[in-house]
């Protein structure tokens, strides 16, 4: 099994279109798992057309519970929460409430309640899915507004998607990874083989692109770059491509602005199955290239690896 995790340091790089066309370009293959370990935001099986086949819940942090009919009112609750998270009756309610988004489980107001009235009741953060897709098995998740433990929801559904990928001889799991450089990007980093990293020219690249490499290289993955929307600041675009090759960082590709990318999303379709002849087609075709190629030498030549030429 070889493990990419495509990233970017922040959103809005054009991640998971590329995601979805790279799924596509792999599919031929027919060895290909998937997994969506943007748990906050997954949207991954829209574009590749996913059928649920099962669903689990997923259980997060602790949240206070009052009981109504034990409590006596006494507002000691309200009192000892620091995140503003009790709600005292008002004209239309005349118990005790608590704000489930608020709370955050410090268990203060169960301690200081004198009648014993709040307990401390896990909660279910969310829910993972296995879902079927002609591109491979999708490993997904949704998580509830509010609810924290994200990372942990990354590592179960990355785990699920790497079992399934043990049954698949020389797979390929590719994972859409969250953005940023939080506990979920280190989770859905966890193990991968290659982190393909998506960056755009626009005035914070280089320093997003810093930040997601500094994360990934302290976990000892190695990294490779493609440049989306490459045309749209040209001198930008050289600026990263220079600070690639200083820092010995394999540059996999550019992928012009092409408005088929809008066109594809607007269809449900990755790029490549919408139009596999528009400009950002042909060049995530060559970047799969690239991927492959590294992934196929054992990726021990990640590093020394001369930077592509551009077309
Ligand atoms: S501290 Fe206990 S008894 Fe007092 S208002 Fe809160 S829940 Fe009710
Ligand atoms: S558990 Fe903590 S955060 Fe939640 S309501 Fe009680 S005091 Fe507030």
């Amino acid at each position: 099994m070889k493990q990419i995790v495509i990233l970017s340091g922040k959103g809005g790089t054009g991640k998971t279109s590329l995601t979805a066309a790279l799924a596509h370009e792999a599919a031929d293959l027919h060895r290909l798992v998937l997994a969506d370990a943007d748990v906050d935001a997954a949207n991954l099986e829209i574009l590749l057309k996913t059928t649920k086949l099962e669903e689990f819940y997923f259980t997060g942090g602790y949240k206070a519970e009052i009981d109504s009919v034990k409590c006596t009112g006494c507002g000691r609750c309200v009192d000892v929460c620091r995140f503003n998270a009790v709600i005292p009756p008002d004209s239309s309610e005349n118990t005790y409430r608590i704000n489930r988004i608020a709370c955050e489980g410090c268990n203060s107001c169960v301690y200081q309640c004198p009648l014993n009235a709040i307990a401390s009741a896990r909660t279910t953060a969310g829910a993972w899915f296995v879902s079927g897709s002609v591109y491979g098995t999708l490993y997904h998740a949704e998580m509830k507004a509010g609810e924290e433990n994200s990372g942990k929801l990354v590592t179960t559904v990355k785990n699920a998607a790497i079992n399934k990928s043990r049954e698949i001889p020389e797979s390929i799991l590719m994972v859409d990874g969250p953005p940023g450089i939080g506990c979920p990007v280190i989770a859905a980093c966890a193990g991968a083989d290659l982190a393909v990293i998506s960056t755009e020219p626009g005035v914070s690249a280089i320093h997003d692109l810093e930040r997601i490499l500094e994360t990934v290289k302290h976990f000892g993955i190695p990294p490779a770059v493609c440049i989306n929307r490459s045309d749209i600041n040209p001198g930008k675009t050289l600026k990263i491509e220079g600070f690639c090759k200083q820092d010995g960082i394999p540059l996999l590709g550019r992928i012009p602005y092409d408005p088929n990318v809008t066109r594809s999303m607007s269809k449900g379709l990755p790029v490549n199955s919408f139009d596999p002849s528009s400009p950002a087609s042909i060049a995530i075709s060559r970047i799969w290239e690239a991927i492959y190629s590294l992934i196929g030498k054992g990726l021990d030549s990640i590093g020394s690896e001369p930077l592509r030429p551009q077309a």
